[in-house]
């Protein structure tokens, strides 16, 4: 007889687990509160375009999720490596372009020669990458570490160039205004970006875990479905108790940890305010008054997230640089992005309509040293998902792998 697991939880954390438990033989009952799978990884469409829940894109040096996904199937395109920096200004903004002198030579070259920092800096990106491409996927996450802030410093980088190109980025990936996050995931997503590429499937970010449950064969999914855990192999749906021999939760709970917050604006504009596939980052995103970490075109690198003849425009703000403004409503927020994009396309900002206003609350966990320290240590073998190892969806396939493991050898033990 098949052995029996209950997966609580339709995130790609939990789908992941689902396969995994599948190919040991167990037969799953995965429960999802929501209406629907993919739980952070989701998007709808609206007048004709695809709004992913935030602006998300999958890193294809992500090992985990490179084994697991089909880009080819899904359809998938990247952005340029590299990116965009713009200088806001009223009358005249401008934009440097910053490409990787590794995949992209003679733009790279280029890049050397548009003074937007001296080649000292440029040199010690190239120094960086030569460190972070010779550390383990395993090692990364070994040893101490320090703010990712502190971290630039100790390399060498100067404070403009860590304030106009590294803050931007590495604000709205992080989603925090500091760079208070460990160096070690700053390591992590420097050694991914250096060696894959930025991809966006065809039909919006729920694609992944879309594909990931189409590879299952022998899990039943009921959603709508809230679950409890009871005891280690107990849950509790609708008052009644089930037993199965494993049970995983796949989902965090409101005491596991503190989460950070994004918003995340779509404009649908006549054109592509962007001339390359790049992301643009605010330099001036130091500046008191500026809230917009960058900015993205998805449309510009699939067309199918916005219907012919109009491009979809993603803005990214941390929610923290939100909150040190006093800006906690959506119109609030959305009246500041865009007076501030007033000085980065003065011209073109007339002709774009808002399409969504999106305040995500728990986009990611809010992961201190003592997380990093212990990090794959954890003696808990029953939960998964991206709280428990790192805030992205490697994070959240690592933890399922994890989790499935720990589980298995509990319940032999049992
Ligand atoms: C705006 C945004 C941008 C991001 N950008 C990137 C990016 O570019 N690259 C990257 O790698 N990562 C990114 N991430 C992070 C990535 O999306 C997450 O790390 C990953 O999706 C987490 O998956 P998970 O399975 O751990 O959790 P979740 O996706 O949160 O899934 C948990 C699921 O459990 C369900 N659930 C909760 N409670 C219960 C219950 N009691 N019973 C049953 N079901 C329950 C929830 O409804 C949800 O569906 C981004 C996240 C956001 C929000």
């Amino acid at each position: 007889m098949n052995k029996k697991a209950a997966v609580a939880g339709a995130g790609i954390s939990g789908l992941y687990a689902c396969y995994l438990l599948e190919k040991k033989g167990y037969a799953v009952d995965l429960f999802e509160q929501s209406d629907k799978i993919g739980g952070r990884m989701c998007s709808e469409r609206k007048s004709g375009f695809i709004i992913d829940r935030g602006f998300h894109v999958l890193q294809t040096g992500y090992p985990t999720a490179n084994r697991i996904f089909s880009y080819d199937s899904l359809g998938c395109k990247a952005f340029e490596p590299g990116a965009l920096v713009i200088r806001p200004d009223p009358v005249k903004p401008k934009v440097w372009r910053f490409s990787d002198p590794f995949r992209r030579p003679l733009k790279g070259i280029s890049s050397v020669l548009n003074l937007f920092t001296s080649p000292f800096n440029l040199i010690r990106v190239g120094l960086l990458r030569l460190k972070v491409s010779r550390i383990s996927d395993a090692g990364v996450f070994q040893g101490s570490g320090q703010s990712t802030l502190e971290f630039l410093r100790s390399r060498g980088f100067t404070e403009p160039f860590i304030k106009r190109f590294f803050l931007p980025l590495f604000s709205g990936i992080f989603l925090e205004s500091d760079l208070r996050t460990d160096s070690r995931m700053f390591t992590f997503v420097f050694k991914n970006m250096s060696r894959g590429d930025m991809v966006l499937p065809e039909d919006g970010i729920s694609a992944y875990p879309k594909q990931l449950y189409s590879m299952l064969d022998n899990t039943k999914l009921k959603l709508n479905t809230s679950v409890s855990q009871k005891s280690p192999n107990e849950i509790v749906v609708d008052d009644i108790t089930y037993s199965y021999d494993i049970v995983i939760r796949a989902h965090s709970n409101a005491d596991d940890n503190t989460t950070r917050g994004v918003w995340t604006l779509y404009f649908s504009a006549p054109k592509s305010p962007l001339k390359e596939n790049y992301i643009m980052l605010n330099s001036s995103i130091s500046l008191a008054d500026n809230l917009i970490s960058h900015l993205a075109v998805p449309s510009d690198i699939q067309p199918s997230y916005a219907p012919t003849g109009k491009s979809l425009i993603a803005v990214t703000v941390v929610e923290d640089a939100a909150k040190k403004r006093g800006l906690t409503h959506s119109d609030e927020v959305e009246s500041a992005v865009l007076q501030e994009l007033k000085n980065w396309f003065p011209e073109e900002i007339r002709t774009w309509q808002t399409l969504d206003v999106q305040h995500i609350n728990s986009a990611l966990p809010d992961h201190n040293a003592s997380h990093y320290d212990n990090l794959g240590n954890s003696s808990n073998g029953i939960s998964c998902g991206d709280f428990t190892f790192h805030g992205s969806v490697e994070g959240a396939l690592i933890s399922a792998l994890m989790a499935v493991e720990k589980s298995i050898e509990i319940a032999a033990r049992r």
